[in-house]
């Protein structure tokens, strides 16, 4: 009998014996095409040996020193390396262990920023419906899906939440897709006005949302009028990176395809590519200065913040990304993929919507093409299309809820940027045999 406490008590799971490139081995020696980096994680696949080096150098020369008595040179150096590439105005990195611990530190932050410049009246939160945040109770408070809220909401910080920027479902028959994103974007005011203006801290979001609704890109416009709107009533605006961030979607911060900057903007998953447990959480220098020159401490702190063999493995990631232009290679190869992906179902008869940026592509499951009906949710599509996939040897991403925590179906797809063109068409092929057998 196992001893480990597993996501679900009753799924019986292969044991993880070996990591090759995009693929994944386990103990039977069967092979998985990681088609979805895990939960978009693995984004230079599973045997770097230019990270694996930089761990073994680190650990060589100190594996840990709290950050109460020291800095990092790795800490440092990759702290240098993210503001050189960071949306404009970003000047300091917080590092964390994780995507959940980047969104604490950035709502504490947001917090302690109004604290310190006098505003001590602003502490309400609003973000979007169908976003994940992270499941911590800040962060999972943030979230707007509400099968992953329910249980716990009585122990949650008030958040408002409006409508995500959802074309496929959302925009009306006649409205231009700028229409639809102002028009959304505009609730966000409609909010700021309803709490009081004096009172709002933040407004969060996802630049592409993620786990919750399956690689959905905002309009054009969209962020641009939120930016606006949040410079208007001095609410800071907090982009979550965690998933869509480091290149996933075909530049650095994903913001940049959105044509604003934010305020505070976190990140994890691809900063460690899954070879350290890292995230960050990076704010602009108006908002470290009112730290630095109020309090002169942030109110926050965990035992391995700035860990600095997280901070060594995410350097040679962050290299590695900018180095070998894999950036680019994402642009291209996810181009690839959703040629792919618009050739083996853009006609198949239960795939509503195919959408995404970069290598960070969704397809929506319907039951009915024309109408957009989602299968019903007592027939677990997402669960069996997991499954059959992975029988397939393909690990990909699906998820229930995705219009609104409970109705849709959505397969996530984040293969590793190295996937090659025949892996393209294996994992579209090993996708198209699993919806084929359910
Ligand atoms: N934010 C976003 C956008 C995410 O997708 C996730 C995880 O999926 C998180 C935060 C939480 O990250 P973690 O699971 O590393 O705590």
């Amino acid at each position: 009998m196992s001893h480990v406490f597993p996501r679900h008590t009753k799924s019986e799971l292969p044991v993880i014996a070996a990591g090759d490139g995009c693929y994944l081995i386990d103990s039977n020696g069967k092979k998985y095409l990681d088609g979805s980096g895990g939960a978009a994680v693995s984004c230079l696949g599973h045997s770097d040996s230019d990270v694996t080096a930089a761990i073994t150098r680190q650990l060589e020369n100190v594996a840990f020193a709290h950050t109460g008595f020291f800095t990092s040179e790795a800490a440092e150096t990759l702290a240098d390396l993210l503001v050189e590439n960071a949306p404009s105005g970003i000047e300091r990195v917080y590092f964390v262990s994780g995507g959940s611990e980047a969104v604490e530190a950035a709502l504490k932050l947001a917090r302690q920023f109004y604290i310190e410049i006098g505003e001590p009246q602003r502490h309400r939160l609003i973000a979007r419906r169908q976003s994940y945040h992270g499941n911590t109770l800040g962060a999972l408070a943030a979230g707007g899906n509400e099968w992953r809220r329910r249980p716990f909401s009585p122990l949650m910080i008030e958040t408002s939440h409006i409508a995500p920027c959802y074309e496929y479902r959302d925009r009306m028959e006649g409205e231009t897709p700028v229409d639809y994103g102002l028009r959304v974007a505009n609730e966000l005011e409609e909010e700021i006005l309803r709490l009081g203006p004096e009172t709002v801290m933040a407004f969060i979001a996802e630049p592409v949302v993620g786990a919750t609704a399956g690689a959905v890109p905002s309009v054009e416009g969209y962020f641009k009028r939120i930016r606006e709107i949040c410079d208007k009533y001095g609410v800071l605006l907090i982009l979550d990176e965690v998933m869509c961030g480091m290149g996933r979607t075909g530049t650095l911060f994903a913001s940049e395809q959105d044509g604003i900057a934010p305020d505070i903007v976190t990140i994890a998953k691809g900063l460690g590519a899954g070879y350290q447990p890292v995230g960050a959480m990076l704010c602009t220098s108006k908002i470290y200065s009112a730290i630095e020159n109020g309090s002169g401490f942030f109110q926050h702190g965990h035992t391995y913040v700035g860990h600095p063999v997280a901070c060594a493995a995410s350097l040679a990631v962050v290299r590695a990304l900018l180095d070998r232009n894999l950036i680019e290679r994402v642009r291209e190869k996810g181009e690839r993929l959703s040629d792919a992906l618009h050739t083996a179902f853009g006609q198949h008869p239960h795939v509503g919507d195919i959408r995404g940026r970069g290598l960070f592509r969704g397809i929506e499951l319907v039951e009915d093409r024309t109408t957009k009906r989602p299968f019903s949710p007592a027939q677990g599509v997402n669960k069996r299309v997991k499954a059959a996939a992975f029988d397939a040897g393909l690990i990909c991403y699906p998820m229930g809820g995705t219009i609104d925590g409970v109705n849709g179906d959505h397969v996530l797809l984040a293969p590793p940027f190295i996937i090659e063109d025949g892996q393209i068409d294996e994992l579209v092929g090993k996708l198209d045999k699993a919806l084929s057998a359910i």
